[in-house]
């Protein structure tokens, strides 16, 4: 059972998540991965792994991860988004995380997350996602 992952990072959050991702690359291997511009550039350089990539996250990245989610086109979002500086596409970052709760989004903001997400026995089953908001059948 394959799961569409979208991974997304920060500029200062970008070793962290390519730590995990190489903590974790037979596991995500067996994935659909997706990823903004730079963070998907830098994941497949170093680590071989085959990433779509949507725009830089600044050049409507997060905005092209959004839309992707409201169109049921992908199933979890692992987004190292960096607390500690101001970016000039806060508000796109906001509405990507808006989009993600809305449609019920499985979203792991910190690497604790993202270690409990990636090991639940969830991730090979068919897990049927609902909202209150959206009708996602
Ligand atoms: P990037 O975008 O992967 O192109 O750096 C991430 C972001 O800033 O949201």
């Amino acid at each position: 059972m394959k799961k569409k992952i979208a991974l997304v990072a920060h500029d200062g959050r970008k070793q962290d998540l390519l730590e995990w991702v190489k903590f974790n690359v037979g596991t995500l291997r067996e994935h659909e991965l997706y990823a903004t511009g730079t963070t998907g550039q830098v994941i497949a350089e170093e680590t071989g792994l085959d990433v779509r990539r949507f725009r830089s996250g600044p050049l409507g990245g997060d905005m092209q991860l959004g839309a992707a989610i409201a169109e049921d086109k992908l199933d979890i979002l692992v987004f190292f988004w960096d607390p500690m500086t101001p970016h000039p596409h806060d508000v796109d970052v906001k509405a990507l995380l808006r989009i993600s709760v809305l449609y019920n989004i499985p979203t792991a903001c910190n690497r604790s997350t993202a270690d409990f997400v990636i090991s639940s026995p969830l991730l090979k089953e068919d897990y049927v996602r609902t909202s209150r908001y959206v009708d996602l059948q």
